[in-house]
């Protein structure tokens, strides 16, 4: 192994830069020659490559998002597409490839890895921590972090004006950080898309809150609710919207909704991402020195631990159903 690239895919996640800080140095210092990608694998089908030093990477390790970019490349789902990156790669003599990104990343690093003899290690880089074989993924802790700060902001507003907040967090087809959230933040009703949820039920607790004298209420919903929760407005609208007027409608209770959006992918990474970033960005270096492929390296119970790519694909990472109910329980 002499030189080694690393790309960041998919949506980007705070922390990514430190782990790319990581790769860098830690490749550098094992007497590799780093080459960054831009725009993930859109930037490696084209070439787009940056030589990275030390000093490339200073100065980051405390910004969000991801100085190489990110991006979404529809080509290089094709084998087509991937031979061509595949010939980038050759064509700068690197013979290891990092990619820091969720599922769909990985899945598209495992297939290059099947049709060609550059050595893969996936980091997981992903708000939704929705990847098998690791405990955590970067930039999950930090969205957590975000979301409970909005829903501190927005409870004061709900207690000052008595009102029942429907808030949404992303979370497309995993509910784990919204699941999280509202148990750390104490969300009277959680909705995430693994668990169906019955409406009346979600509007007799709430009635019954506010029968004990509960001021406010919020209720954390994931964007992927939609599945659940069928609704005659527009299919492009958030469901958080419905969702909202369809509780006022019930029980007469004045409603707000706010969508968190994007701001949740955004921001410093906190110490918990930071040193994640740090720790798995250097394994990914040491499992490519080895000469496997086709790993992903995780941390399972605060330990580093290296996984097959393709079993992180396959499995499933389900939320917590006893966490599930714990949250309703102590929002009774
Ligand atoms: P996030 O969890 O933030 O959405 P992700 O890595 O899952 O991150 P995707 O958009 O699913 O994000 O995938 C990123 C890129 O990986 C895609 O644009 C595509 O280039 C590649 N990719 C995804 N799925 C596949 C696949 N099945 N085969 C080949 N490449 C894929």
């Amino acid at each position: 192994m002499k030189k080694v690239a690393v790309l960041t895919s998919g949506g980007d996640a705070p922390g990514m830069n430190a782990a790319i800080r990581a790769v860098v140095r830690k490749g550098i210092y094992e007497g590799l020659k780093i080459i960054g990608v831009k725009r993930g694998y859109a930037g490696l089908i084209e070439g787009d490559f940056e030589p990275l030093e030390r000093r490339s990477v200073a100065d980051i390790i405390h910004r969000g998002g991801t100085f190489l970019r990110s991006a979404r490349s529809e080509e290089f789902r094709s084998k087509e597409g991937r031979r061509k990156a595949v010939e980038q790669l050759k064509y700068i003599g690197a013979d290891g490839l990092v990619i820091i990104g969720g599922d769909g990343s990985f899945k598209g690093a495992q297939l290059l890895g099947e049709e060609s003899d550059i050595k893969t290690v996936g980091i997981p880089g992903t708000i939704d921590n929705d990847i098998a074989c690791t405990d955590y993924s970067i930039g999950y802790d930090t969205a957590l972090n975000t979301i409970l700060d909005a829903m501190n902001k927005i409870r004061d507003t709900a207690t000052s004006h008595e009102r029942t907040f429907v808030i949404e967090a992303m979370g497309r087809h995993s509910g784990f950080l919204t699941l999280m959230s509202g148990l750390a933040g104490g969300a009277e009703s959680i909705l995430i898309p693994e668990f169906d949820f019955d409406l009346d039920q979600v509007c007799q607790k709430l009635e019954a809150g506010y029968e004990r004298g509960k001021l406010h209420s919020i209720i954390l919903v994931a964007e992927g609710i939609g599945d659940n929760f069928q609704t005659s407005r527009d299919l492009n609208e958030s469901k958080a919207f419905a969702l909202g007027e369809e509780i006022s409608k019930r029980i007469g209770l004045e409603t707000r909704v706010t969508v968190l959006g994007h701001l949740q992918r955004g921001g410093t990474p906190t110490a918990q991402d930071r040193l994640l970033a740090t720790r798995l960005g250097a394994a990914a270096v040491d499992v490519l020195l080895t000469g496997e492929t086709n790993k992903m390296v995780g941390v399972i119970h605060d330990q580093i631990e290296v996984a097959e790519i393709e079993e992180a694909i396959e499995s499933q990472k389900d939320v917590d159903e006893g966490l599930y109910e714990l949250a309703d329980i102590l929002s009774l």
